[in-house]
């Protein structure tokens, strides 16, 4: 290939995988003082119970806001977190921010509800031990466990180690719940869900975008809905835009939903003051119609 296309041009490509590693040279160097120079911040997507319409919970999710980049995606910087192993202080940082917000929410939006927050399976890696102090934090707030989901990948599951195990046990033990994120994405082996004690399952944003196109979508989904509560689990929406993909989502008895039709991930200010009656597409009236056949 570099003879046919001539010396230029690989030039050029060597040039660009050069700038490709500087960038992520400086994406690490940056990432290690986000978290000392107060630039991270944690926001919160509702999540919508589609029989009320009432927000029942809130994802937490992580912002960077880099002094000359601007704002950069959790899915750039996450995975340069978890290979260089940042991930742990960015974690336990997210978590106490998480914890704190969570006793303030539960104030306004009532004590059922609830704050998903997400790990990597890197954080896993140490066991879990490193985890008796998050649990004393909620000890120290008064937030019972049951305030928060951690959600977690398929992956982790699906490789569940020992360290992995010991770690789920201890956060049922405390009462937090837990969430396979993604749901559908990974690989097609359900055995985990009775090997592992899971409360939620998100469907992927992927099958929600497909779900009012493909009858095949819909069928899948609605399989699931049926398996999940078969096995006394909830089912959350991932990335719903709207209000076709929401109707059809709570016909198949989807429970709950979140997506960009909702709102957005917002600080923590602008949850407190949040509520869905602004969103048409979740007045009890509109959700009363969806719903006849
Ligand atoms: P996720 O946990 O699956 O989070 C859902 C993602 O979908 C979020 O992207 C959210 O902003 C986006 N989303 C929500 N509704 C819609 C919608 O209607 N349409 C579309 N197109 N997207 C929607 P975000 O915030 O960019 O996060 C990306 C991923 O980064 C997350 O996926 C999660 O895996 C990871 N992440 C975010 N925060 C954390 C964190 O604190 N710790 C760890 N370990 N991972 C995190
Ligand atoms: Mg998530
Ligand atoms: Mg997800
Ligand atoms: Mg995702």
């Amino acid at each position: 290939l570099a003879k046919r296309t001539g010396r230029g041009c690989v030039r050029f490509f060597t040039r660009e995988l050069q700038d490709e590693a500087d960038r992520r040279v400086q994406l690490i160097r940056d990432l290690r003082r986000a978290l000392e120079q107060e630039q991270l911040a944690v926001h919160y997507q509702p999540v919508v119970d589609l029989r009320g319409g009432a927000m029942i919970k809130a994802e937490a999710l992580l912002r960077w806001r880099h002094p000359e980049l601007g704002l950069i995606s959790p899915s750039v910087f996450i995975p340069v977190a978890e290979d260089t192993g940042l991930i742990r202080d960015i974690g336990e940082w997210v978590f106490r921010q998480v914890a704190h917000d969570t006793a303030g929410l539960r104030r306004q939006h009532g004590e059922a509800f609830q704050v998903s927050f997400n790990m990597s399976p890197v954080q896993f890696q140490r066991g879990s031990t490193g985890f008796a102090d998050w649990l004393r934090l909620l000890q120290d707030l008064g937030l019972p466990g049951s305030a928060l989901i951690v959600e977690i990948t398929e992956g982790l599951l699906l490789n569940g180690s020992l360290a992995v195990r010991d770690t789920l046990l201890m956060f049922r033990d405390a009462g937090i719940g837990v969430a396979v994120d993604d749901f559908g994405t990974g690989y097609s082996s359900l055995a985990y869900l009775q090997r592992f004690d899971v409360d939620v399952l998100k469907i992927d944003q992927s099958f929600v975008r497909d779900i009012a196109r493909q009858p095949t979508t819909e069928a899948l989904c609605e399989a699931v809905v049926v398996m999940a509560h078969k096995l006394g689990l909830q089912v959350i929406a991932e990335g719903v835009e709207t209000a076709d993909q929401l109707a059809l989502l709570r016909r198949i008895g989807c429970d709950q939903a979140q997506g960009f039709l909702c709102a957005e991930a917002m600080p923590v200010d602008a949850l407190l003051a949040w509520s869905p009656g602004a969103v048409p597409a979740l007045n009890t009236a509109t959700l009363a119609g969806a719903s006849a056949p």
